[in-house]
């Protein structure tokens, strides 16, 4: 449902940092925006002929904001146009968007926790975030994305567990896909990302198929991932782009 423009964790470089899209028509959705995602981006030439952008932030770590200036002012310097963004917490983001120069009249932000919007190529976009558990350091969210009515989408953004409430939306059929940021790293004790020993026991085996791993580290093997029943979505590349992307 979701395309992946990356799927790495913040020192995973190979894959590029976790990041996601809609695209449809002149109508762009971003999810997330590390800091290697507006080279990505720019590569894929995902921003051509783009009038319409909407940037979801999940929290404020340089692996989902690092180029997030960038994208912003390509929007206001060569593609003429305001995006819009979304983040609950209005004192972090625009502390943040200060620090780097970004000006007040270059991005339309919304700081509510459900956000509702039409656009004319994607349809109507129903946006409930959710705070979760990631660092104590950051306010991290993931949020339920509903698309026309039709599909809902669970999106962990950095999460050290799934709310269970969700597991159990999962199980009744009422989510279509869950994404979720899975390590390799099995040390005990708080960690920033669910393990993938986590995952596979919050989730039961007949669920696995509608669950997605992404933010991938070094240490994760994918081949356990896979035999375990988890999915791992593709990464959308210049080739295969067309095929992907208007989804
Ligand atoms: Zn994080
Ligand atoms: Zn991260």
């Amino acid at each position: 449902m979701l395309n992946f423009i990356g799927l790495g964790s913040a020192f995973n470089t190979k894959l590029g940092n976790t990041s996601a899209c809609i695209k449809k028509g002149s109508s762009l959705l971003l999810i997330d925006c590390g800091g290697l995602v507006f080279h990505r981006i720019n590569e894929l030439k995902l921003l051509n002929k783009v009038k319409n952008l909407y940037i979801i932030i999940t929290h404020t770590h340089p692996d989902h904001v690092g180029s997030l200036g960038e994208v912003i002012f390509y929007c206001h310097y060569i593609l003429k146009i305001k995006p819009s963004l979304y983040y609950p917490n209005e004192e972090i983001i625009k502390t943040f968007l200060t620090c780097i120069g970004v000006e007040g009249h270059m991005v339309d932000i919304e700081f509510n926790q459900i956000i509702v919007f039409k656009d004319k190529h994607i349809g109507e976009v129903k946006l409930s975030f959710i705070p979760v558990s990631h660092k104590h350091t950051v306010k991290s969210f993931a949020f339920i994305l509903n698309i026309n009515k039709k599909y809902n989408i669970y999106y962990s953004g950095d999460a050290n567990d799934i709310p269970a409430n969700i597991v159990n939306h999962l199980k009744d059929d009422q989510l279509d896909c869950l994404y979720q940021d899975t390590s390799g790293i099995e040390e005990g004790g708080q960690q920033a990302h669910l393990s993938l020993n986590q995952l596979s026991t919050i989730i039961p085996l007949e669920y696995r198929h509608k669950v997605y791993c992404i933010h991938l580290d070094n240490q994760l093997n994918i081949k356990k991932v896979l035999k375990k029943g988890f999915s791992i979505p593709p990464i959308i590349t210049r080739n295969k782009m067309n095929k992907h992307i208007d989804s």
